[in-house]
């Protein structure tokens, strides 16, 4: 067993992690650790992916802020026995839920959102009184040690602790059988994960990726719909989970589309190669790739890229077929494919073509339209006139289905992922109906049939 989960399984047999004073206090913690070296993570964030101060505030610190205040106020109450009923058969007794942290709990995370994606988490796992153990990505260096070193500093390591590494340390954390796994990462890596928990009985959720489309209606406001893309396509320079992917438009509303997709870029991000507030691609396969899937196309606009500072034009390509190579991977990055529709029961059939989403994006003025989607197509979760903004919230499970992940957190969703369901029926001793005790026979039967039929 690696040294670390023995450790923190012994330290969770203590019970001090339950305590709702010491969940509370160690929230309060976290919340003033990141205050004091806001700064420095800022920083960091900005050495790996090149986000300026303010988006990486909003989308990063800030957002871990609300979900600490947000727990802080709930907690109170989440954590409460919940007194439920109890059917006559049983009578007389008493039924409750109490909620149960699992024990250790490993949080894989990825590079994109380095912070705010191991950090949440990690919230979830503390409010539902489990212990946890951070494996954060090797790509976005800069913010993994920085994790690192806030929680050696300020925690015990039988409590909160950071392995760095790959492939070979998560897979010896899991294989000394923590309690629960909270993977987010991708597909391929996520199935991975997925066989070894099985393996081994652990419970896991997987926060994974994919293809989000975004359908810009005819009835759509094209102004605001093309504001919105961008800023939700264009966050993170595209390196966003649900980013919207591939754009499904309207062929009546195409060309004033594109034309105010390019405004808006234009608007958001002058001179993108050299703009310091926008991101880039983190690592030279990333790049590479990207560039792979647009270089022998008819670039619509942007194309252009920069290989020293790894920064893409945001580039806005037209699809004649769904057999492109860019509708064959989730993209990740500033490309705007166009795919154009005439009827919008064909963006039905397009996207159930491919595995559920994570996210889905519709813009319509038009209440039919909308029914008609969000009643037949699955999806993890999604905006109507909007991108992005569903996962700001701590109100809504944020989650995917089936190739896009399975489980849910946020808010109060955190702290049910992290602590599960313990039953109880409490019995009263006084009053023992003996029609439950052997011997059986017909005479029993028949009255037991007149209380369960
Ligand atoms: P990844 O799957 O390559 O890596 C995720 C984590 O798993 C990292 O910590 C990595 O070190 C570790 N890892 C990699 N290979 C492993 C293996 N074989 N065994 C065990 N652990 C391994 O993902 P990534 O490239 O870091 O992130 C991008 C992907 O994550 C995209 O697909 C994106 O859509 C997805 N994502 C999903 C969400 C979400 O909330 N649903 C959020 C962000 C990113």
């Amino acid at each position: 067993m690696h040294p670390l989960v023995s450790k923190q399984k012994a330290y969770f047999l203590t019970g001090e992690t339950k305590s709702l004073k010491m969940r509370i206090n160690t929230l309060k913690k976290l919340k003033q650790v990141i205050k004091t070296n806001e700064t420095a993570i800022l920083n960091a964030l900005y050495q790996d992916l090149g986000k300026s101060n303010y988006e990486a505030y909003i989308t990063e610190v800030g957002f871990i802020y609300q979900e600490i205040d947000h727990m802080i106020k709930r907690l109170p109450k989440l954590s409460k026995v919940k007194k439920v009923k109890t059917p006559l058969t049983t009578f007389p007794a008493k039924s409750f839920i109490m909620r149960e942290p699992y024990g250790v709990v490993l949080i894989i995370s990825p590079w994109n959102y380095p912070f705010q994606l191991t950090l949440a988490p990690l919230i979830g796992a503390i409010v539902a009184g489990n212990t946890a153990i951070i494996k954060p990505s090797r790509f976005s260096y800069y913010t993994s040690n920085i994790i690192k070193n806030l929680i050696e500093e300020n925690f015990p390591e039988e409590y909160l602790a950071v392995v760095l590494g790959g492939k070979d340390e998560t897979e010896e954390l899991i294989d000394s059988k923590v309690d629960y796994v909270f993977f987010t990462g991708s597909v391929a890596v996520g199935k991975q994960i997925a066989s070894r928990c099985g393996n081994l009985l652990i419970p896991y959720t997987l926060e994974l990726g994919g293809k989000s489309p975004c359908i810009i209606d005819k009835s759509a406001d094209l102004d605001l719909a093309a504001k919105r893309v961008v800023f939700g396509k264009l966050m993170n320079a595209g390196q966003t989970c649900v980013a919207p992917d591939y754009l499904l438009v309207h062929e009546s509303v195409k060309d004033n589309f594109i034309l105010k997709l390019k405004t808006y870029i234009d608007k958001f991000y002058p001179h993108p190669l050299s703009n310091d507030s926008y991101p880039k691609i983190i690592t030279k396969h990333h790049f590479e790739r990207l560039i792979k899937l647009f270089y022998d196309e008819k670039v619509l606009f942007g194309g252009k890229f920069d290989a020293d500072n790894q920064k893409i034009e945001p580039t806005i390509i037209e699809l004649d077929s769904l057999e492109h190579p860019v509708m064959q991977e989730e993209i990740f990055g500033p490309i705007f494919p166009i795919i154009v529709f005439k009827d919008i029961t064909e963006v039905i059939t397009t996207i159930r073509s491919f595995s559920h989403p994570l996210a889905l994006y519709l813009f319509t003025n038009d209440k039919e339209i909308e029914k008609l989607i969000l009643n037949n197509i699955t999806f993890g979760g999604g905006c109507v006139n909007d991108t992005l903004l569903h996962l700001a919230t701590p109100y809504l499970p944020f989650g995917g289905v089936g190739d896009s992940g399975i489980g849910n957190y946020h808010g109060d969703y955190s702290f049910k992922t992290f602590s599960r369901e313990k039953s109880v029926l409490k019995k009263g001793k006084v009053y023992d109906l003996q029609l439950r005790y052997p011997p059986y026979d017909d005479k029993k039967l028949k009255l037991i049939k007149k209380i369960i039929k």
